[in-house]
């Protein structure tokens, strides 16, 4: 191709992508709307709507009303164009959701699965539960654009292989991407399970339309998810976000990841079992936990907001440094009960300096058990049709 022409054809591209970006922000326009908010000229913006129409992004939404004459056409994304498919792989759980092109979630599942037995197992697994999903749809592979898919970290620096999940034993330097894609025939994108939630939580949850949010999951561990200036922030080598290994106690117990003093061993689920196995000479599981807390158990209740107290120092810590707009903090102990969630709150608001605290907003996950598979879905998408502009590179 010669260098006007590839040009020209690039310049095109870029001019399809603003207008398709215009219609995600702003819904439903009639063509003259489209020109104004993008700054193109008319006949630009008319011929490239009819192209994007042709293509079947777009599709045709009925008539604006009109202030005199003929009403003008309106245009909208067309939520069937293509579809995405988003993948949380936990250890006792697999949770699927298929997105249309609007972003819309029109099929979800959440089931348990032994994911310990390993990558090809889970594979096959999750072949037979998208076979279903998309039948049950009336779509097939071809209509899926690409598959996100969010695992325990660490995940490889090119974010292709699961390095080595805690609790994951069989799942040791998986090339899962290029598994996957052998699999799927389709373009697969893999994200550390914190990082895809705290997406999805930007994208349609809690922080809905907000540009800096800190995600926390307090579960067995405590996993920690960043997104700054709208984008999630993964560091030099895809390692950020490990606020689980925040040093607390210099003389504080062993934590999992070798070293001693974890906020992870002082907060988690599993810190709150072993020092309330101490306290009490007796082994509870979260049910457990959660019932004594409910029941106003105030041994049980001391520890519980004890180590929500130390989370919450942790991320007004981190508040400090990174100064979000939001703490979205996920889990059943934040879901469930407000002991934890209560020390967690007033921990942080008291550690975060002057007047940012009057403009950070503390709240608990919005999409639960899907925040990670959303926003895995959600990540394909922007990295396929937004970021690289996918769909429009030709040849
Ligand atoms: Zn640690």
């Amino acid at each position: 191709m010669n260098e006007t022409v590839k040009n020209l054809s690039s310049v095109k591209n870029a001019n399809k992508l603003t207008i398709l970006k215009t219609f995600y922000s702003e819904n439903v326009m009639t063509k003259p709307e489209v020109a104004r908010v993008t700054g193109l000229t008319f006949a630009t913006v008319s011929t490239l709507i009819d192209e994007l129409e042709e293509e079947g992004v777009l599709s045709n939404h009925g008539y604006a009303d009109s202030k005199g004459g003929r009403k003008p056409l309106q245009y909208g994304v067309n939520a069937s164009a293509f579809y995405f498919v988003g993948i949380d792989v936990q250890v006792e759980n697999i949770v699927i959701v298929v997105m249309n092109f609007k972003g819309e979630v029109v099929k979800s599942y959440n089931d348990s699965f032994d994911t310990t037995t390993g990558p090809h197992d889970t594979i096959a697994q999750l072949r037979h539960r998208i076979d279903e999903m998309l039948s049950s749809l009336g779509k097939t592979y071809e209509d899926v654009y690409g598959i996100g898919v969010a695992t325990p970290g660490p995940i490889s620096a090119d974010r292709s292989s699961i390095i080595s999940p805690p609790n994951m034993p069989s799942w040791r330097n998986v090339p899962f991407q290029s598994m996957m894609e052998r699999e799927f025939r389709i373009p697969c994108y893999l994200e550390k399970d914190a990082n895809a939630a705290a997406y999805g939580e930007v994208q349609y949850g809690a922080g809905k339309g907000l540009q800096n949010l800190i995600y926390i999951v307090v579960d067995v561990g405590i996993g920690g998810g960043l997104v700054v200036d709208g984008q999630v922030y993964r560091g030099a080598r895809n390692g950020a976000g490990e606020i689980g290994h925040i040093l607390m106690d210099i003389d504080g117990p062993e934590c999992r990841c070798g070293k001693t003093g974890c906020l992870e061993a002082m907060a988690s689920i599993g810190a709150i079992e072993v020092e309330l196995e101490k306290k009490l000479g007796e082994r509870m599981n979260i049910d457990k936990i959660l019932q004594e807390t409910k029941a106003e158990n105030l041994v049980v209740k001391d520890v519980v907001s004890r180590s929500g107290k130390y989370l919450g120092f942790a991320i007004g810590s981190i508040c400090n440094v990174l100064n979000p707009e939001m703490v979205v903090i996920g889990g059943r102990f934040v879901s469930e009960d407000d002991t934890y969630y209560k020390a967690v709150q007033s921990a942080t608001r008291s550690q975060v300096l002057g007047d940012f605290v009057n403009h950070l907003q503390i709240e608990s996950a919005a999409l639960g058990q899907f925040s990670a598979a959303v926003g895995a879905a959600s990540l394909a998408f922007h990295d396929t049709v937004f970021d690289k502009g996918g769909m429009f590179i030709e040849g």
